[in-house]
């Protein structure tokens, strides 16, 4: 068997809680939806979870719930997923990119507040394969200028970092004002497909809400005059059906067989996110002396700190100089996979893609830390059903390949 990059890992007992929903009277808008929000909230510590059909809704929710619209920019990290920059065009708002830093490999504070421009209205820091940003910094700088600061944390549910002596979660930290979590299959827990946007501010939740089943509300308001208008004295009439629309919104909902699978897996995500950090530390040891291979660091600046018992790895991306080894990515991709190893490249800098080439000007050159990033990048399986076998399998493939003559 190919051991792939990354997978889901689910048991009798996910399947079971997905049955019972099955067998209940609602698969949607039920109380499953309420719950996983619930748990999920309180597990990340924030006030508010917004659960919805993927994460690249919760971005677009995030966007439109901050009033980020035509005319604004919105600065991500070139080096990540292209949800994190689509959104932006979404709402009409101009997605912009800020280079990563060298070592991290996440949005580069420096750079970000030196290129900062005045019509930048929020910044969409990614934590790259689960390491996350220095959000202090980033909040400091997004601050000073009235910008939002989302926090696309699709890699690392579960995860966080030490900032002054503290340990904070994502999502529940105070420095990111809107947080967005995945539940992709191949991400840290999995609701087949799913996401999740988590706020403290109430408005915004309830605003998500809304937007996320067509910006329809039982709450009488007004009708914009129509209520005085003699011609349709139905419109007065607020009896039990009564629902109205005072934005335009989306189908954005997930279901309830969804958030059942949800709530299992979040129970099992301590125990992921353990497995995910013991394979890490056991492909570090063994990588740490492998010629042309640099092993993902984590480094601590002077004020924030990442132990390794609070990362939440998605991702084990090593950088391989493919050049000095003389063996093309592509040929050590296919070398690997005959040793029965699946590996990825994540991620192609998001404004090398042919449509933001061709709607923004966006060239190469532009970010030149994230272009070098993904010419050398390469991940490797990691997934919590790994065995410590599974991982030795994949460090002599690499080995092999590293040591060829
Ligand atoms: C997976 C991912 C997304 C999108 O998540 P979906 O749930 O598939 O929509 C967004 N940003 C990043 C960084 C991701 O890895």
């Amino acid at each position: 068997m190919t051991l792939p990059y990354g997978r889901q890992v689910l048991d009798e007992e996910d399947v079971a809680e997905v049955i019972r929903v099955l067998r209940s009277d609602f698969l949607t808008c039920g109380p499953e939806v309420d719950a996983f929000e619930r748990e999920f909230a309180e597990f990340v510590g924030a006030k508010h979870a917004v659960a919805v059909c993927n994460a690249t809704a919760a971005l677009h929710l995030a966007l439109l719930v901050a009033d980020i619209g035509p005319g604004d920019r919105v600065v991500t990290s070139p080096n990540t997923f292209l949800a994190s920059a689509n959104c932006a065009a979404y709402v009409g708002a101009r997605p912009d990119f800020c280079d990563i830093d060298r070592i991290t490999h996440n949005l580069d504070p420096a750079k970000l507040e030196d290129g900062w421009k005045q019509d930048t209205k929020a910044v969409i820091a990614v934590d790259y394969a689960g390491l996350p940003c220095d959000m202090p910094e980033i909040s400091r700088i997004a601050r000073s200028k009235n910008a939002v600061l989302i926090e696309d944390a699709c890699h690392g549910a579960g995860g966080g970092f030490c900032f002054e002596g503290k340990n904070w979660k994502l999502g529940g930290h105070p420095w990111a004002d809107i947080t967005v979590f995945s539940f992709h299959p191949v991400k840290t827990m999995t609701t087949g497909e799913g996401g999740m946007m988590v706020t403290d501010n109430s408005e915004w939740a309830a605003k998500a809400r809304r937007l996320r089943a067509h910006g329809m509300t039982r709450d009488a308001s007004s009708f914009c005059g129509l209520e005085d208008d003699p011609s349709s004295p139905t419109w007065q009439e607020q009896g039990p059906w009564y629902y109205e629309m005072q934005e335009l919104g989306y189908n954005y909902r997930i279901t309830d067989i969804q958030c059942a699978l949800g709530r299992s897996q979040l129970r099992k995500l301590p125990g992921f996110i353990k497995r995910r950090q013991e394979i890490v530390a056991q492909y570090n040891r063994e990588f740490a002396n492998a010629p042309f291979l640099e092993t993902p660091r984590t480094p601590s600046l002077s004020t924030i700190a990442f132990p390794a018992s609070l990362l939440s790895w998605h991702l084990y991306t090593v950088q391989i100089d493919f050049a000095a080894l003389g063996i093309a990515r592509t040929r050590f991709m296919t070398t690997l996979r005959h040793l029965g190893v699946g590996s990825q490249v994540l991620y192609i800098p998001v404004h090398l893609q042919p449509w933001y080439r061709k709607t923004y000007g966006y060239s190469i050159g532009m970010y030149p830390v994230a272009e070098k990033y993904y010419s050398s990048a390469l991940s490797l399986p990691l997934f919590p059903a790994m065995t410590d076998n599974d991982v030795n399998r994949v460090v002599s493939a690499v080995k092999n390949i590293l040591n060829r003559d």
